[in-house]
């Protein structure tokens, strides 16, 4: 039997980045993953701001040793098209960033980029090692395994749910789990080659194609002349307007001009593979006595771009924050975690949920991005981000 602090489980950006977040204060602990490295990850492979804060948070030389990876594709802005194909682009290539404020890259070179820097000073990293059940003890959690075929027991102080959108922690806990279909995204993804008509500074193209509402269609360029290309969907619009999401994707390709015409040449490169978004926009329970849940197993996707490989990251570094001073005080209840993490949230989730519900009304969706491309107030916004995110990077 192995013993522990504290037994992470899963070891995608949020239980990779614990990790790397607990050995830095030296925290010993064992990290677990039923996956063997690297491995793929159904996304859109978009990199944001807070994923290039928390690893500067971890540390500055991890920040330029990921923009030097050769998977990394720097993007300099984005892109919205409105249902009736107005576009609202940003770029940000002379605002004087030292790194761009976006990437893509691979989930699978990603992913690979973090667990290659679990440090086994600190760390016990087991792959191919599947939680199976956990029972609670009067010394603490046990939590049962299997490696590679054969049972595998860890004692732990406290245990981290980093197990991605299936629930697994809360489930053997004996807790509620929550996937509400108002809070969760469908959403489906294709690697393909051959994409044209990306801007010169690999912007990452977003579609409101109305018939997606609400949700959207993405493309976003990868090095190698690939793209990650995809679209998702609010769980209930999919239910209720019966929406097959594997079929539509060649419908609106076909369906929308600008599309069409990037797509004019391109190939896919697997078979259209999904996925499912747990949003941060309702308020969970997601700490309590010994345990505490981060990234998707807490349902931390901003509800408006989904974007969660950040928000999982920054989970996990202010979780390490309540793990310290939970074995520090031995009081074991890391409830002040939950708290903290939707009061650093709360604006985020806020504009995001309102941004999404505008999604939902084709006309209003047009008139934001009308709105949006208006000459000031497109200065106004284009500074903003530039003042507000020279902070993070
Ligand atoms: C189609 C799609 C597009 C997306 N696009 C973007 C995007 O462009 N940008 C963005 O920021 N976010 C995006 N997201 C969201 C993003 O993919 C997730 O928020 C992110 O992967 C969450 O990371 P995580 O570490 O919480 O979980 P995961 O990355 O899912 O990792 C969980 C890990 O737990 C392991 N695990 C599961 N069960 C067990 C078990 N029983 N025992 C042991 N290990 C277990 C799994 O093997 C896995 O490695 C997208 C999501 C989808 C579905």
């Amino acid at each position: 039997m192995l013993s522990t602090d504290v037994c992470i489980v899963g070891a995608g950006p949020a239980g990779a980045t614990l990790s790397l977040f607990l050995s830095k204060e030296k925290i010993d602990h064992i990290i677990i993953d039923k996956a063997s490295f690297p491995r793929d990850k159904i996304c859109g492979d978009g990199i944001t701001l807070d994923v290039l804060h928390t690893l500067k948070r971890l540390s500055p030389d991890l920040l330029a040793e990921f923009d030097a990876e050769a998977e990394t594709l720097p993007s300099w802005g984005f892109c919205f098209h409105s249902p009736d194909n107005t576009e609202i682009r940003y770029d940000f290539k002379d605002s004087g960033f030292e790194y761009s404020p976006f990437y893509s890259v691979r989930r699978l070179d990603f992913d690979r980029f973090l667990t290659d820097r679990i440090d086994s000073h600190h760390a016990q990293f087991l792959t191919e090692t599947k939680v199976e059940g956990i029972d609670k003890t009067y010394e603490g959690l046990l939590v049962k395994c299997r490696s590679k075929g054969e049972e595998q027991l860890i004692k732990a102080k406290i245990i981290i749910g980093a197990e991605g959108e299936k629930p697994v922690v809360s489930r053997y806990l004996g807790l509620e789990h929550y996937r509400e279909k108002q809070h969760l995204i469908g959403a489906i993804r294709v690697y393909y080659k051959n994409v044209k008509g990306f801007h010169e500074n690999n912007h990452l193209e977003f579609f409101f194609h109305q018939k997606l509402i609400p949700g959207y269609f993405w493309a976003f360029p990868l090095n190698e002349n690939e793209a990650n290309v995809g679209l998702g969907m609010v769980s209930t619009a999919i239910s209720k307007k019966k929406v097959n999401l594997r079929k539509l994707l060649p419908e609106v390709i076909e369906s929308h001009p600008r599309i069409k015409e990037m797509f004019a040449r391109a190939e896919p490169l697997e078979n259209t593979k999904g996925w499912g978004l747990p949003l941060i926009s309702p308020k969970r329970r997601i700490a309590g006595n010994r345990y505490a849940l981060i990234g998707d197993a807490g349902g931390m996707i901003e509800p408006f771009t989904g974007k969660g490989i950040g928000p999982g990251m920054v989970s996990a570094r202010i979780a390490s924050e309540h793990i310290r001073e939970a074995l520090k005080s031995k009081d074991y209840d890391l409830s002040s975690f939950e708290e903290h993490m939707y009061r650093y949230y709360s604006g985020e989730i806020k504009t995001g949920y309102t941004l999404q519900k505008t999604l939902r009304y084709r006309p209003l969706l047009n008139m934001v991005v009308h709105s949006a491309n208006w000459k000031p107030f497109y200065n106004w916004a284009h500074q903003k981000m530039v003042r507000e995110w020279k902070r993070w990077i």
